[in-house]
């Protein structure tokens, strides 16, 4: 893991490196997220749900949350528990306050990013900190090797500052949270998964390449704009709020992405664990007893240290 000073801003570095890609995975599946709400009744749109956890593998979920209207998110996430795999939580918009069972606080903001591992348990609480204004952002859930899952927790935060943000040749820009792009490490690296999470802003008609290892399960998440995705006769269109699950083709090395219109998205990757995937709401281990002992373990207050559901 890359050691971070959180004082020093990371500068916008111009790319020295570019991605070869000799060939684009193409979209093997496109998704359009659920509306849904969680926490406090916090609307959001579930964009990898749980049917995609095999394909995706390790990644568990991923939410979009975007909106003008104080009521979708002001009841945030109240105290709750995890147990069995990390949470990355990506704020492009808005303010909210994290605080834990172990007595750890601190505020996400404006393009800055909580990167937690739950390990063998948490019980924490995600709450806007404004009354009024617009709130959007992310929540990936990456999961944890059967011999990680009851880990001692820890978490990171990653003031805007902290996320190396690159200049591209093509005139976008890209912000590596996690793993490597065009010759710049990301603010976290994670063994085992080796996740890779990139938020790339593009202009019209401008192209961006990601090599991709064969074998690790990869999408792109569309937010802002349309994008086509792939090279040649097998690409196609991405729209707006719509993932694009990339096919584990033996001949891709990465994936190309060229913007139809200024376009902002998501490129996230990770190496599969092929381990059994058993959650229940909170709680994600590799079998039922697992289970069953997460939810007495949590009931019986041994979650999260002594202060235990004393997160507020
Ligand atoms: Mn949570």
């Amino acid at each position: 893991m890359t050691t971070l000073d959180l004082t020093q801003p990371t500068p916008t570095i111009a790319a020295s490196a570019t991605e070869a890609v000799r060939r684009s995975r193409t979209i093997e599946r496109e998704v359009r997220g659920i509306a849904t709400s969680d926490g406090a009744g916090v609307k959001l749109t579930r964009v990898l749900t749980q049917n995609l956890q095999r394909r995706l593998d390790p990644f568990l979920m991923l939410d979009a949350f975007g909106t003008d209207s104080r009521d979708d998110y002001i009841g945030g996430f109240p105290a709750h528990p995890h147990r069995g795999f990390e949470t990355i939580t990506y704020m492009l918009a808005g303010r909210m306050r994290h605080r834990d069972s172990a007595g750890n606080e601190g505020l996400l903001e404006n393009g800055g990013a909580q990167w937690m591992v739950a390990g063998s348990g948490v019980i924490h609480s995600e709450m806007p900190e404004q009354e009024d204004g617009r709130m959007e952002g992310f929540q990936l859930w990456l999961n944890l090797p059967a011999s990680d899952k009851m880990a001692a927790p820890w978490y990171r935060d990653l003031p805007a500052a902290a996320i190396p943000t690159v200049k591209l040749e093509s005139g976008g820009t890209l912000r590596v949270l996690a793993g490597r792009s065009h010759g710049v490490d990301g603010a976290v690296a994670r063994p085992v998964t080796e996740p890779v999470y990139l938020d790339v802003a593009l202009p019209a008609g401008s192209t961006f390449s990601q090599a991709l290892p064969l074998g690790h399960n990869a999408f792109v998440y569309v937010y802002r704009g349309e994008v086509t995705v792939g090279d040649g006769e097998a690409a196609s269109v991405l729209e707006p709020q719509r993932m694009g699950v990339l096919s584990n083709d033996a001949q891709a090395d990465g994936v190309i992405v060229r913007a139809n219109a200024d376009a902002r998205f998501l490129v996230i990757a990770g190496k599969p664990l092929n381990e059994p995937i058993v959650q229940y709401g909170p709680f994600v281990m590799n079998s039922q007893q697992q289970i069953f002992e997460a939810l007495n373990d949590f009931r019986d207050g041994r979650f999260g240290g002594s202060e235990g559901a004393a997160a507020k």
